[in-house]
């Protein structure tokens, strides 16, 4: 029987496509593999308020060291641990270990409440569908000893916009218990703007694709400032992403921008690392 199957597998797919069954396929198991074993580890890019000149913030991103393919990106294996159903766990993984990363900083003095630090925390589609989202995420900042408000949720617009109505509800919710809202990745679809504002938000992370090409650019830099002085009047915060040279930083500053992320600052670091490039920061 099994000679059988693999005889019609060898029918259906073509000599090309079976060797990327194969390497997803292997991808697949090694995934498995990786999330039984917690085989992840979290890495944080710092977030620097202009006009403080201060480090307000990390936000938290996943990495996953392949045995054999080194690094690999989570926007390839994000989309395959929601295919494979994964990501309810691994997301509460997520959670718990950048609450745990908080309160060590904090015990260690590394932030405190003169100095506070923001913790960014990125959701998938799938992750904001859960309807146990909020307990998960309730669970991770008590058994921490965190405030919810030290955590900032990071959605994407498309995914904000799926179902607007439930997700006003939902983004309402998580505001309720504490927690702060921001819309990653935004500017992919302008037109929906104004519908957008009227979602509870504290932040909107401004896609890098519009810093890109910022000092070249008019168009850029008119929507960049249309939308800094829009959520100026409602009270939200913008995150320049992307941000990787002086130029570009001038730029965003000049257009009001309430905050920069990206390579000129740093790349995203280990705890460690990130310990010693904040103090050298301050310096
Ligand atoms: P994102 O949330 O928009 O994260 C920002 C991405 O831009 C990160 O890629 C970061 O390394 C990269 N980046 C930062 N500064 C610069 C810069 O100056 N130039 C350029 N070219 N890139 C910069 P990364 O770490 O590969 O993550 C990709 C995406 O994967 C994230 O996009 C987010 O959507 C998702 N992701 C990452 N970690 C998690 C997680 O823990 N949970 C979930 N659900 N998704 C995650
Ligand atoms: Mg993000
Ligand atoms: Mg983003
Ligand atoms: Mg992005």
């Amino acid at each position: 029987a099994q000679e059988a199957s693999s005889q019609m597998t060898l029918a259906i797919y073509q000599p090309g496509e079976i060797d990327q069954l194969a390497q997803r396929l292997s991808l697949e198991s090694e995934l498995r593999r990786a999330v039984e074993q917690e085989a992840f580890t979290l890495a944080y890019q710092p977030q620097l308020n202009l006009e403080q000149g201060r480090v307000v913030g990390v936000e938290s991103l996943l990495r996953w060291q392949h045995p054999e393919k080194g690094w690999i990106s989570p926007t390839v294996f994000i989309p395959l641990l929601e295919e494979l159903g994964l990501i309810h766990h691994l997301g509460e993984w997520v959670m718990q270990h950048a609450c745990w990363q908080l309160s060590q900083w904090q015990q260690q003095g590394v932030c405190s409440a003169d100095q506070p630090l923001r913790m960014g925390i990125n959701l998938s589609p799938m992750q904001f569908a859960q309807p146990d989202l909020a307990e998960q995420l309730v669970r991770a900042v008590s058994q921490h000893q965190i405030q919810p408000r030290q955590i900032k949720l990071e959605i994407t617009e498309s995914v904000a916009m799926q179902d607007p109505q439930a997700s006003i509800a939902l983004l309402h919710q998580l505001r309720e218990l504490g927690f702060q809202i921001a819309i990653d990745d935004f500017g992919i679809g302008f037109s929906s703007l104004e519908y957008l504002l009227r979602f509870p938000l504290d932040s909107l992370k401004i896609d890098r694709a519009f810093v890109k090409d910022i000092t070249r650019g008019r168009r850029d830099r008119a929507i960049i400032k249309s939308l800094t002085s829009l959520c100026q009047g409602l009270n939200i915060a913008t995150i320049a992403e992307g941000v990787e040279n002086q130029r570009q930083r001038d730029y965003v500053d000049a257009l009001g921008v309430t905050e920069i992320q990206g390579y000129l600052l740093s790349q995203p670091l280990s705890a460690d690392d990130f310990v010693a490039w904040w103090s050298a920061f301050q310096a």
